[in-house]
């Protein structure tokens, strides 16, 4: 039995919807493993009600939060002290309070790294890479890519303007080449660019309905051999770009290093501590 009193401190999610999420579930097998008095409860404020939402963690002495779609960005103007990552990424994704001074991180960006480093062996400044979608967590990885030294990318989106905005950030921010392609079937320089990259990652939300395989706008060998296709999305885990890419005999990974990694960060902004991470991987493979 969990029990809690005037000294357990109370961090949170703030997202909309929050009912899928795997946090809590890590988070709290996190503390637990620590031995610390501290729960990790969801909220699901509209975006309309997120103002009201921060001056509570404010009000109550919430002591951090973790902040998810659709709120990584509205969520700004409301923090206090951002920190030079969270800068540039223009997401916020942990909030920590320090004594009423509420400040932002990103750590979705250094969790995607860690992913790839420690958990597929993968060095993202080997080869280029291909990111497919334009919005939040494409735009994330795009930035962690470029600032890993990723020699240069391909962002793939249906709506090109979407991708092109990123594309822009990634090249002025730092320095790193970006070309745009529509997402159309037989896109032929899609195709000769693929080819040749290291690194292929979903960041639609197309695995998580299932049954769009084919809606990806590659050759049917790709992603192929030789290449990474690490899938953002990580329920089911099983999913549709990864079925085809491991048909290809490409390497694969779903989404639930990146949820790890930036996770065991979070921890370690709020806690000081190391971050359990087997605990935290068991909580999150238990789901
Ligand atoms: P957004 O809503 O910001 O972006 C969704 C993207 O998917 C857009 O680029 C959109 O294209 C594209 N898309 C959606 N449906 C289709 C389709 N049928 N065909 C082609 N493109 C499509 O979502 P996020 O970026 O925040 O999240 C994307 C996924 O990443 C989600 O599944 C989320 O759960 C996961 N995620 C995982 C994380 C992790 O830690 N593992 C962290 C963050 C997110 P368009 O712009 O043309 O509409």
């Amino acid at each position: 039995i969990v029990i809690f009193d005037g000294k357990t401190r109370v961090y949170s999610l703030l997202g909309y919807p929050v009912e899928h999420s795997f946090s809590p579930a890590m988070q709290n097998a996190a503390f637990k493993s620590a031995g610390l008095n501290s729960v990790y409860v969801p909220f699901s404020p509209e975006s309309e009600k997120l103002a009201a939402a921060i001056a509570g963690i404010r009000a109550l002495g919430i002591a951090g939060a973790n902040v998810t779609v659709p709120h990584k960005e509205a969520v700004i103007p409301l923090l206090d002290n951002l920190t030079e990552i969270a800068m540039t990424y223009g997401a916020v994704n942990t909030i920590v309070n320090r004594g009423g001074s509420l400040t932002g991180h990103n750590t979705d960006g250094e969790g995607f790294i860690q992913a790839l480093k420690k958990d597929c062996g993968f060095d993202p400044a080997g080869g280029t890479a291909v990111v497919f979608g334009a919005g939040g967590a494409a735009r994330a990885v795009a930035l962690a890519l470029a600032r890993s030294g990723c020699p240069g990318m391909a962002l793939v989106n249906r709506s090109t303007a979407k991708a092109e905005k990123i594309a822009g950030f990634v090249c002025e921010a730092i320095g790193v080449q970006a070309e745009v392609f529509e997402w159309k079937a037989g896109n032929k320089e899609l195709a000769v660019w693929a080819q040749k990259a290291a690194l292929m990652v979903n960041c639609t939300s197309i695995g998580m309905s299932g049954g769009a395989e084919a809606a990806f706008p590659l050759p049917d060998e790709l992603p192929g051999s030789g290449q990474l296709a690490y899938d953002v999305v990580y329920n089911p885990t099983h999913t549709v770009f990864m079925q085809r890419a491991e048909r290809n005999g490409a390497a694969t990974a779903n989404g639930l290093s990146m949820l790890l990694r930036q996770g065991a960060l979070s921890f370690e902004f709020w806690t000081g501590l190391t971050a359990p991470l087997e605990v935290m991987r068991n909580a999150l493979e238990l789901r």
